[in-house]
């Protein structure tokens, strides 16, 4: 049993996959399994180091770096970079612990990592933010390698950061290696790997939506609440009104942006927003753009603000869903809630969520975990190490063919674990959360066993 509270981010995670396996039938016809839960919730490795780098004005700044190798069981470490500056060892614990089972629901051969630094981007300058990702790069990359442990990006990191920290790998080592991804797309990045975490998620909502209306229904016509305005969120708006949609908020870290009109927010106003926020610039300058078409509120998260709406989509960052939220979400008739944030919604929320998985009357509501909904990032990230090895490039078209086919098996994968480990009654949609954390668990379990982690 974990038992760590200077670590409340960990033990939040560690928490709500313990018990879902508590609660579920899992150890009893597999009760050695809980050793494995008590070895696997120990890091094999973490690593902490100092980061010193040059301001514009030539004097010395200096923040702290983590990786932490969570789990090697199915592959070399997989899990993004975070650059922002409420990292921690707590955040990067719980998140590098979520990805060790959600990298094992893709089905790739990935283990789970995570990393980053306490340094914030906003308020500086692009020298500046290039020479802190080669002094991050100088000690990281010491650690890394195309077989050993593979970082991408989260917060705070996007392709720009990827590229000036893979240069500095290469410099140091002189080696041209898969040794990060989602790179440039003319340098060995995959195609798609930008859009796959939103994208994904809309396409396991869509499996959601799917299975719950028997096949009649899909989003076209539903009206879709969306945190974050970054990387998945972005994405995951444009899948959301490419497929008929009508996405009604977006926010950031000052504030959220409501949809005023029926349109929602369209594709051209997604596009502005994406171009300032690569100037890390805030929605309310946005806000200002769109005129009447959205009313913008200030350090607000959207959920109590959005008006009826029928699905979803945190996108921002950890514990942006209060157990207040969720009650509201529910008023307003929410009926499908899929993170694409990692944890995006609390213990508490989520025990609002799953106490109304069954309802008489219709308005049943399902919750899917980041770590099933949110996949398809690291999923594309697993197929952009293998175009890397192979030395080939995929279309568009191939890998979002794939990407689609992995999150169906994510999909279909919880909600088949539920089924035979918590056998739901009629009328009740099977948890999404126990079922994915105990098809993740127990594969990565099996294996550790077999490489002798435990016995
Ligand atoms: P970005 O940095 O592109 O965007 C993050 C967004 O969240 C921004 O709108 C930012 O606002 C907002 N935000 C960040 N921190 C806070 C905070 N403390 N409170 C409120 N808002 C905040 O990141 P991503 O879109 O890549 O990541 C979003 C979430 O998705 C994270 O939880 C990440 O772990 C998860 N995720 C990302 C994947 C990926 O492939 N990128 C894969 C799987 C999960 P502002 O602009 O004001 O900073």
């Amino acid at each position: 049993m974990s038992n760590l509270p200077h670590e409340p981010e960990f033990e939040q995670a560690y928490k709500e996959l313990a018990s879902t396996l508590e609660n579920s039938s899992l150890f009893e016809k597999h009760p050695e399994y809980k050793k494995a839960l008590k070895v696997a919730s120990i890091p094999e490795r973490i690593i902490q180091f100092r980061v010193t780098w040059e301001d514009d004005k030539g004097e010395l700044q200096v923040n702290r770096g983590y990786r932490v190798q969570f789990n090697s069981a199915l592959g070399p470490y997989k899990g993004g970079l975070r650059l922002h500056p409420t990292v921690n060892l707590s955040v990067l614990k719980f998140l590098g612990f979520e990805q060790i089972f959600k990298n094992a629901l893709t089905g790739l051969n990935m283990g789970g990592g995570k990393g980053g630094a306490d340094f914030d981007p906003k308020g500086k300058s692009d020298n500046e933010i290039r020479r802190f990702c080669c002094a991050f790069m100088s000690e990281l990359g010491k650690h890394i390698g195309a077989d050993i442990d593979v970082p991408a990006g989260d917060i705070g990191v996007s392709g720009r950061e990827i590229g000036w920290m893979f240069g500095q790998y290469k410099k140091q080592t002189k080696l041209w290696e898969g040794i990060l991804t989602g790179k440039g797309g003319n340098w060995g990045g995959s195609l798609i790997r930008p859009e796959a975490t939103g994208y994904g998620l809309v396409y396991y909502v869509q499996h959601m939506i799917q299975y719950a209306s028997g096949g009649k229904e899909s989003f076209s016509g539903k009206k879709v609440a969306i945190s974050g305005s970054g990387n998945v969120a972005q994405y995951a708006a444009l899948k959301v009104i490419e497929l008929g949609g009508t996405v009604v908020s977006l926010s950031d870290s000052k504030g959220a942006i409501v949809a005023t009109t029926d349109k929602g927010i369209d594709a051209e106003m997604i596009e502005s927003i994406a171009k300032l926020k690569v100037d890390r610039k805030q929605l309310s300058s946005a806000a200002d753009d769109f005129g009447s078409k959205v009313k913008y509120i200030d350090g607000a998260r959207p959920w109590l603000h959005v008006g009826n709406v029928d699905v979803a989509l945190p996108g921002a960052t950890q514990n942006e869903v209060s157990k207040e939220e969720a009650e509201g979400l529910i008023k307003a008739g929410v009926k499908f809630i899929a993170e694409g944030s990692n944890m995006g919604c609390t213990q508490e929320a989520i025990e609002v969520f799953e106490s109304h998985r069954k309802s008489s009357k219709g308005e049943a509501i399902w919750y899917a975990p980041g770590k099933a909904a949110n996949a398809g990032g690291v999923a594309v990230s697993g197929l952009e190490m293998a175009q890397n090895s192979a030395r080939i490039k995929w279309t568009s078209e191939e890998v979002d063919d794939r990407l689609k086919l992995i999150m169906k098996n994510c999909f279909e994968n919880g909600l088949q674990t539920a089924k035979t480990y918590l056998t739901p009654s009629e009328g009740e949609f099977p948890s999404l959360v126990a079922g994915s954390n105990i098809a993740g668990f127990s594969k990565v379990a099996a294996a550790m066993k077999e490489q002798g982690d435990w016995w």
